[in-house]
């Protein structure tokens, strides 16, 4: 059947003067002059085959196809691929930029403040962090499921830098994710609220799979902040994923919020399907200047041999 139809469209392709493709295929197969490059009549598909890929590769909207099928032909000529090898290689091409494509689109949509990626991430830095959680989270099977993640730490211990790389992760995965601090997302459902659009709002979030709020706890929120904030909390549970990264334990987000109920009721939304990561340690930020620091004679390092 595949033969058969590729026959055809061979068979299409042939009729300026290229009768038989296979023929193009091995030109050096054992009979190329000792020292001179046996010459490779270059096989141009017809007119009408040409205008026909055109046209079908528009109506799949297939623009990768339209571009390689043409040169991965010539390709598979020359190392002798099977059409079913030729069909899947082009397949897998017009895949590969399909997602290619849509992770840059989800990318620039999620509104990353930087590009931080957990491969750039130093682990050594963090000899506590729960690596086994942090694998999980970053195979981003918690999204599907609407569950969340909950990084925690005092600054410049990398929360928002794994918010991120998390987030680029859930990007490749096929997610949509939107990426903003804590404030400004209490700015925008403010805004939302003022001009009587806020369930609309909270309805329009629904299509990010992933919601990250960076830095809850730096900038305390007045009794209406604290309000529409418990209501996205509250709209995302169990319908899609928060990740939110605070410098202050769960114990003190009565003062962020100024209302320990409140908080009480936001935290229990959020660590009901959560993983819950917590750094520790000095400031990265301002590492290189500590090390400085300790490089004097003054520092205790204790008996150390090597
Ligand atoms: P936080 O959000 O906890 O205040 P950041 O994620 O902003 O900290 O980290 C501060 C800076 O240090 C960023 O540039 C970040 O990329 C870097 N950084 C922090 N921890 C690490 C780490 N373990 N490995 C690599 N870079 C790190
Ligand atoms: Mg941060």
């Amino acid at each position: 059947m595949t033969r058969a139809t590729t026959r055809t469209a061979g068979g299409t392709a042939t009729t300026d003067g290229a009768p038989d493709a296979a023929g193009d295929t091995h030109p050096g197969n054992g009979v190329a002059g000792v020292g001179e490059a046996a010459p490779r009549r270059e096989y141009r598909p017809g007119r009408d085959l040409t205008a026909q890929m055109a046209y079908l590769t528009r109506v799949i909207k297939a623009p990768t196809i339209a571009a390689v099928w043409i040169d991965l032909a010539d390709q598979a000529r020359q190392e002798n691929w099977s059409h079913e090898e030729y069909l899947a290689t082009v397949l897998a091409r017009q895949v590969a930029a399909r997602e290619a494509n849509g992770t840059a689109i989800r990318t620039a949509g999620a509104h990353f403040p930087a590009v931080k990626t957990l491969e750039d991430f130093t682990l050594d830095h963090q000899p506590s962090l729960r690596r086994d959680v942090l694998a999980h989270l970053a195979t981003c099977t918690f999204i599907p499921t609407a569950g969340n993640a909950i990084l925690l730490g005092p600054p410049g211990v990398g929360k928002t830098h794994l918010a991120i790389g998390l987030g680029i992760k859930a990007v490749q995965a096929g997610h949509p994710v939107l990426f903003d601090t804590a404030t400004s997302w209490v700015t925008r459902l403010r805004t939302a609220h003022e001009q009587g659009r806020l369930p609309g709002e909270l309805r329009r979030l629904r299509r990010y799979r992933l919601l990250i709020i960076d830095e809850i706890g730096y900038i305390p929120f007045d009794a209406l902040a604290a309000n529409l904030f418990f209501q996205l909390i509250s709209s995302r549970y169990e319908q899609g994923s928060v990740l939110a990264t605070s410098n202050m334990p769960f114990s003190r987000w009565g003062e962020i919020f100024g209302d320990d109920v409140v908080a009480a009721a936001m935290i229990d939304r959020l660590v009901h399907h959560a993983e819950v990561l917590t750094l520790t340690g000095d400031s990265y930020r301002t590492r290189n200047r500590r090390d400085l620091i300790t490089k004097t004679p003054a520092e205790p390092t204790g008996p150390r041999t090597g």
